[in-house]
């Protein structure tokens, strides 16, 4: 079976790794170092088949999995590079890089502070609902990946802090909620990586949701078919369990998404990726792909037409261009809004129109989900417009407003209204509430689990 290839590296056991004992003792170093502040695995298949290991560091897939040494902060470098050199404590070492994580902002967009639902008085840990119609889901048992992404927004969840992680699974809650929100017609399954599950233990979370009439789609939030795609081939254990759930999801007549995340084409050149994709189109799910821009893996409008052009060719359709959030890494992928908006466009013109059911370049911010599209005059002024794909207010979705032009703005933070003292949405600041707590009023503690 092909499972018994697979091997996971981690910080303890990296250096085992045939291709990196060939690295420089700089780029090892920098591993050990980063790497005991931001999440580092990788796993077999992606050291065998993905990265190109003739083209070290420059090499996108290996910018993804493994820690840079500019990916922190010079001086927050230094301090955990002494620590280790002098060989100080696990505990102080601990002490040291939570002190940077903190820095880090590890819930960007108010993730912990506004989205989380109440039931019956009392919050649901390990789910959110932030746009009227999708709730999201953390499986407990899918708070891991096959690998972590460098980037990922997602990285408190993994190292350990408790306090800072999302889980829950009390699915009964889930359907409880469900049940009394006849609003939501999505449920995303989220993470980490859900697919991390085996198969029956993802079918407890999804076969009760088959029995919800106003849920209509099942999203899967995952990155299974760029890091282990052998998941959902005919080949190994799990791949055929899994196909069979899936195709019960499809035969209930609900909407089977998979959101894949796809960061680089890289990514969709193995024959197992492509078996995968077949497979999943088979039992009729639909997939649709996105990833962030980020600087050193896919800042580049040729590498995003190749993408989405691959992509649709295998029978994916391609569905968002993010803009990497402001936490972790951001100071070392950031792509100004203006660049990242000429990117996608240079991209968007060069592919035909069946890829053109792509969005963005778009913030996924406390307030909702912002598209740049791009700069223009109005009268003499120059500007940059936005506009909202998703909004927790529904009424704001679509609604076009201004920013001053601005071409080292990166976030929305940065950007000031072109008229006006404020973004019209500032003055409603009573949708930063979650759903139930417009109408409870209640405060929520900062942390959710
Ligand atoms: S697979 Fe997804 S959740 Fe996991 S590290 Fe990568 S981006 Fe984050």
């Amino acid at each position: 079976m092909v499972e018994q290839r697979y091997k996971g590296y981690t910080l303890r056991n990296f250096e085992e790794i045939e291709q990196v004992k060939s690295l420089s003792p700089e780029i090892i170093e920098a591993i050990k170092v980063v790497g005991h502040v931001l999440p580092f695995k990788v796993n077999s298949y992606v050291i065998d088949e993905l990265i190109d290991w003739s083209n070290i560091p420059n090499d996108p897939i290996f910018q993804l999995t493994f820690p840079q040494k500019d990916m922190l902060k010079p001086d927050d470098y230094q301090v955990m590079k002494d620590a280790l050199d002098r060989g100080a404590s696990e505990e102080e070492i601990t002490r040291i890089a939570n002190e940077i994580r903190y820095q880090l902002n590890p819930h960007p967009a108010g993730q912990q502070q506004y989205n989380v639902p109440m039931l019956d008085g009392e919050q649901i840990p390990g789910m959110q609902h932030k746009y009227r119609e999708t709730v999201l889901f953390f499986p407990k048992n899918g708070q891991t990946c096959f690998s972590y992404c460098t980037f990922c927004f997602r990285w408190p969840q993994f190292i350990g802090i408790e306090s800072l992680k999302f889980a829950s699974k009390e699915i009964d809650k889930l359907v409880n909620y469900l049940n009394e929100h006849e609003e939501v017609q999505d449920v995303l399954f989220t993470g980490g990586d859900p697919m991390v599950m085996k198969p029956h233990m993802f079918g407890e979370y999804i076969r009760p949701l088959l029995e919800i009439d106003h849920i209509k789609t099942v999203r899967i939030g995952t990155k299974v078919l760029a890091y282990w795609p052998y998941k959902l081939t005919e080949d190994t254990s799990e791949g055929p369990k899994y196909l069979d759930l899936f195709k019960e999801v499809s035969d209930s007549g609900k909407h089977l998404a998979i959101m894949a995340h796809f960061n680089h084409y890289a990514e969709l050149k193995t024959d197992a990726v492509k078996r995968a994709t077949r497979n999943l189109r088979q039992i009729g799910a639909n997939i649709r792909t996105q990833s962030p821009i980020m600087n050193h893996i896919n800042a580049d409008a040729k590498v995003w037409a190749k993408m989405w052009r691959t992509q649709v060719d295998m029978g994916m359709v391609p569905y968002y261009m993010f803009i990497a959030r402001d936490t972790g890494a951001q100071h070392y992928f950031k792509v100004p809004l203006v660049k990242a908006w000429e990117i996608f466009y240079k991209a968007y013109q060069n592919v035909s129109g069946v890829c053109r059911t792509v969005r963005g370049p778009s913030m996924s911010t406390t307030w909702g989900k912002i598209e740049v599209t791009g700069p223009a005059r109005v009268g003499n002024q120059r500007v940059l417009t936005l506009r909202f794909i998703q909004g927790r207010n529904p009424d704001w979705v679509g609604r076009p407003f201004f920013a001053k032009y601005d071409e080292n703005a990166i976030w929305l933070d940065d950007l000031k209204p072109a008229f006006g003292e404020k973004f019209f949405f500032e003055n409603e600041t009573q949708y930063l509430q979650s759903f139930d707590r417009i109408k409870n009023l209640v405060e929520l503690p900062l942390i959710s689990s």
